[in-house]
């Protein structure tokens, strides 16, 4: 790789190649960091660590010096760890316990989560009941060696999480765990009104608040909506609000140079668009005609 940068996009997880396909999908990119959901993202049905041909992914992924301890696991949407109804609440406990296990059998180390949706009881209650559950979680999963990543989200309906304030609340309500980090995405901040475009603004403020050791992954979307727009919609790199040069900065900058970075951008004419826009990231080039051929 030309520049020593640590780029990838979420890829697949699904049979008959599983985790094997996941690392094929990747190289076909040309990315050195992946991300998997280890099975479907609305649901908890699973197959077995078995059946998944890890062995065979992480050493394919060797073979071609792939970035292999920073690949991320991202837990599935179902899990609302906020749910004021208590068989509900132990519900996402327990599908976040198995996922750390499954993470862990993948030998990634870090799980990205959406903090939860308060569904109408108000921020603060929905607050307490997230920490309760991680506390929970961070206990019964103790000798797993894998950092849960709070994803910093839009805003959309009730969701929590969407400040670095409200972040670092959860942090602190976990006594500051050492198996906690922070996700930032890039469509989701702009979303919930930051201003993607000033790095150093955004940097410093996460810095001051949470603390850069803590920031994991760098979830690298444009975003279709206006900065504050509280909606959570992905667009394509340089096709967005934030454009093409906002978001090379994340890409490039010193203090996020071990950060690796996940697009989670729209496929285009159901198509990824992963491997064209990694390049005009490496690039550092803009192609306003990319998806004219697809
Ligand atoms: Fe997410
Ligand atoms: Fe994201
Ligand atoms: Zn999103």
């Amino acid at each position: 790789m030309e520049k020593d940068i640590l780029i990838g996009s979420h890829v697949s997880m699904s049979g008959p190649k599983y985790y094997l396909g996941s690392v094929q999908e990747a190289l076909s990119y040309e990315a050195n960091v992946l991300m998997i959901y280890t099975g479907a993202p609305q649901n908890s049905t699973r197959t077995p660590l078995e059946k998944c041909k890890i062995e065979e992914g992480i050493s394919l992924a060797k073979q071609n010096n792939m970035a292999i301890d920073k690949f991320i696991c991202h837990a599935p949407y179902i899990i609302n760890l906020a749910n004021p109804d208590p068989e509900k609440q132990k519900f996402s406990q327990d599908i976040l316990i198995n996922e750390i296990k499954r993470t862990a059998g993948f030998k990634i180390k870090y799980l990205v989560l959406h903090p939860g949706l308060h569904v109408g009881i108000g921020d603060d209650a929905g607050l307490k009941n997230i920490i309760e559950g991680l506390n929970i979680v961070l206990k019964s999963t103790e000798n797993e060696d894998v950092i849960i990543c709070i994803e910093t989200m839009a805003g959309k309906g009730s969701e929590l999480g969407i400040t670095f304030e409200q972040v670092n609340e959860i942090i602190e309500g976990c006594n500051g765990s050492n198996r906690l980090g922070v996700c930032l995405d890039t469509c989701h901040i702009n979303d919930a009104g930051y201003d993607v475009s000033n790095i150093d603004e955004v940097l410093s403020k996460f810095d001051s608040i949470i603390g850069l050791d803590r920031l994991k992954v760098i979830h690298l979307n444009d975003s279709k909506n206006l900065r504050g727009a509280r909606k959570d919609r992905h667009e394509n790199i340089g096709f967005g609000t934030i454009g093409f040069d906002n978001l090379l900065k994340y890409v490039f900058d010193e203090r996020l140079k071990d950060v690796p970075k996940i697009l989670e951008t729209p496929y285009f004419n159901k198509k990824p668009p992963y491997k064209d826009e990694i390049k005009m990231l490496k690039e550092e080039k803009f192609n306003k005609d990319l998806f004219k051929d697809y």
